[in-house]
């Protein structure tokens, strides 16, 4: 019996989200081969607009991926809706297996798969991207005046929940772990001047009340009601590739990277959201696709 080769492209990108489609575009458009395999859900697939994208102020995420991906096609870019389920780099090739699809094989790898919400196991159904976000800059806006809490373990709580008090018409801010209350934190101090609730306690279930509102039940026995809730500590590095592919990471779990997405291995890139990375939300994860796209342009060109 003789064995099917696997299909061979210039690149394969992993992930179709702003990242990925935006540097499937700019090498499309450079007459590469390239092939997008990804799953449809995006982080944003949940919220009924896009906030802070230049042009597409308002607009359903779903619209802004399929022109991304109609012009991504017309760059002659080949798509693939699948589940990755593995990746391999050896010194010559990188191959990508899918679930359903048998495995494709290329020059080179760019790693667009996004962040890995943990979102918590009290979250009711049907909230996440509607009236729980985990961004003080995305959806904020748009609830401005209305109830807010902001939960979470860290510091980063009153962190986020700074950020977001210009909005809160009344801020609860609820942080899991009683030791940080204790130590010097100015967000915390600017937000308490600034008339909201901070208090050491952890959400235990949550349901959704007749008007929408969030009935939140904590360990100390409160019930704490909100209209909105912000989390913090959601995003998560995705480490399922990263470890596979042996690739360095930064102490915070991400690819070690440079401006342009160059990861420790020569025919790997990475692009997207990180902690502490300037490539901040929706356009940051854009740019930093473009970015990527640009060093494996000027790497195919060069090396
Ligand atoms: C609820 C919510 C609302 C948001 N609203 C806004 C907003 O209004 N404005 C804004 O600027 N930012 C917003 N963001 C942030 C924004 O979604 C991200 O900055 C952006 O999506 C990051 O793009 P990305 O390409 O890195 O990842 P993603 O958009 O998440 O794309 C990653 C892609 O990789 C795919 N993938 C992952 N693993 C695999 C695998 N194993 N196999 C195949 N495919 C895989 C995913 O299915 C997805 O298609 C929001 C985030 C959330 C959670």
């Amino acid at each position: 019996m003789t064995e099917t080769k696997p299909s061979r492209f210039d690149v394969v990108i992993v992930g179709a989200g702003a990242a990925g489609l935006t540097a499937a575009v700019m090498l499309g458009r450079s007459k590469q081969r390239i092939l997008v395999v990804s799953l449809p859900r995006r982080r944003n697939s949940s919220a009924l607009a896009v906030r802070n994208v230049p042009y597409a102020d308002g607009l359903p995420p779903d619209e802004i991926y399929a022109k991304m991906e109609l012009d991504a096609a017309g760059a002659g870019v080949e798509f693939c809706w699948d589940e990755v389920t593995s990746v391999q780099a050896g010194d010559d090739e990188v191959t990508v297996a899918t679930r359903g699809n048998g495995t494709f094989v290329a020059a080179r790898l760019l790693l667009a798969t996004g962040r890995r919400d943990e979102i918590p196991h009290w979250l009711p159904d049907g909230v996440w991207g509607r009236t729980v976000f985990e961004c003080p800059y995305c959806h904020t806006f748009e609830n401005s005046g209305k109830t807010f809490a902001v939960v979470g373990r860290t510091d980063n709580t009153t962190w986020l929940a700074r950020l977001a008090q210009v909005h809160a018409g009344r801020m609860t801010v609820l942080v899991g772990d009683p030791q940080v209350l204790q130590q010097p934190d100015r967000a915390r101090d600017l937000l308490v001047a600034d008339g909201a609730e901070v208090f050491a306690d952890e959400v235990t279930s949550a349901v959704v009340g007749p008007a929408g509102e969030l009935r939140l039940a904590t360990k100390a026995g409160r019930e704490v009601v909100v209209d909105v809730v912000l989390l913090a500590e959601v995003a998560q590095p995705d480490q399922r590739f990263t470890g596979m592919l042996g690739l360095d990471l930064m102490d915070n779990g991400h690819p070690r990277i440079d401006t342009y997405g160059r990861t420790s291995h020569p025919r790997v890139y990475s692009a997207g959201n990180a902690l502490g990375s300037p490539h901040y939300m929706w356009t940051g994860a854009a740019s930093s696709g473009l970015n990527a796209a640009k060093s494996i342009w000027e790497d195919v060109m060069t090396k």
